[in-house]
């Protein structure tokens, strides 16, 4: 299985998305938990942008690899998005609740979901993994054409 779902873009299978989150996991600045995660978000430009945690002494500016690797994309201009890989751990993770209501603004996408180490990876969705999303407000196709003039 690939990490493609739709659009035209590069292949890329699964197992290389994990593989571009467990290299981001080798940065994540993690003190306080001891527990890196990496993330890889494959926007439908075919760009991958890695994220990994980042803690602070003040825990509520801590910063989590999903939402790192999502700054880091709508940064570059980024607004459309394919699937997020996450890896962290013995057992393969999921997104914490914040970070599935961030990603959930810009539409559903593949989540692939993966440990520090290992084969497995689990495949779902995230409208599966935050069902009812909060949203009074997704952009719409050709918005960021329009507003980048
Ligand atoms: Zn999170």
């Amino acid at each position: 299985m690939d990490a493609r779902t739709r659009g035209n873009y590069r292949m890329l299978s699964d197992k290389e998305l994990v593989e571009y989150a467990r290299s981001a996991r080798e940065n994540a600045y993690c003190p306080y938990s001891g527990f890196a995660v990496g993330a890889a978000l494959l926007a439908e430009s075919g760009r991958v942008y890695l994220g990994a945690n980042s803690e602070n002494v003040s825990f509520g500016g801590t910063i989590c690899a999903e939402r790192a690797a999502l700054a880091a994309a709508l940064t570059a201009g980024e607004r459309r998005f394919l699937a997020l890989a996450v890896a962290a751990g013995d057992t393969p993770v999921a997104p914490c609740g914040i970070c599935r209501q961030a990603l959930a603004e810009f539409g559903d996408l593949t989540v692939l979901r993966a440990a520090a180490q290992g084969e497995e990876i689990l495949r779902t969705t995230l409208s599966a993994l935050l069902p009812e999303a909060f949203l009074t407000y997704r952009p719409q196709d050709g918005e960021e054409r329009r507003a980048h003039g």
